[in-house]
């Protein structure tokens, strides 16, 4: 685990982050270790700079590629979920992005792995994971709908682009009373659903969450 408290912090006045964490408080987040880490986490090196104004406002962000920067309230409740497992060893994440959820995350369990499909973005986040001396990430370009074999079992996974079904290989991948938190559905919005694994079985209890916005889970790569 890895505490960052970053430079840059005298980019953004320390009360317009704390007005974003008290509106993940308004909003119901309760998870504390989520709220520090967030509160400690700066978003705007995630974003390009003309965005970087926009930083802590509570909305998702375009990073490029026709891709968006999580809402701070989902990236927290997704994180307070998956966490509400356990402590959590091994954690995989499809869908790195600019990197800033797998920042959080990295913060909170012991080992991610973080599959992006799109090579640019990919680069771009592990250029931001090395500069925040990160060091139990490890990320790699592929498709994440087929899970990431080599490292399984995950405690957790976490997706954060939209697949129509939950891909059968990510099940496979979890371990015993593993946990699945991930957007499904095809249109505007999704359902945020959350999968427990229940112990040894290949059963799973599943359970909405609410509704989300999320961008869809595409096949291939691209570079
Ligand atoms: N967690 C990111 C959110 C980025 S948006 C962040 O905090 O910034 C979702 C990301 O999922 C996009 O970058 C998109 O390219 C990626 N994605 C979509 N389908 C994918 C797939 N099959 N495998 C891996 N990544 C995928």
């Amino acid at each position: 685990m890895n505490s960052i408290e970053l430079a840059g912090v005298g980019m953004t006045s320390q009360r317009t982050r704390e007005r974003l964490i008290q509106r993940l408080i308004d909003q119901g987040i309760i998870s504390q270790p989520v709220l520090d880490v967030m509160r400690m986490t700066p978003r705007h090196l995630f974003l390009d700079e003309a965005l970087s104004h926009k930083a802590y406002e509570d909305t998702a962000l375009p990073i490029g590629y026709s891709q968006t920067l999580s809402q701070p309230y989902i990236v927290a409740r997704m994180t307070e979920i998956l966490l509400s497992a356990g402590p959590l060893k091994k954690v995989l994440e499809i869908g790195t992005g600019s990197g800033y959820q797998t920042t959080i995350l990295s913060q909170l369990v012991q080992q991610v792995y973080t599959v992006e499909r799109i090579e640019p973005l990919l680069k771009k986040a592990k250029e931001r994971f090395r500069k925040l001396g990160l060091q139990n990430v490890v990320a790699e370009l592929s498709d994440g709908s087929f899970g990431w074999d080599g490292h399984a079992p995950y405690d957790g996974i976490i997706a954060t682009a939209a697949p129509q079904a939950v891909p059968e290989e990510l099940l496979r991948q979890m371990a015993p009373d593993g946990i699945l938190v991930i957007p499904v559905g095809n249109g505007q919005t999704q359902d945020l659903r959350l999968l427990r694994r229940i112990g040894k079985s290949h059963e799973f209890n599943e359970e909405i969450v609410e509704k989300v916005k999320f961008v869809p889970l595409l096949g291939g790569v691209s570079r």
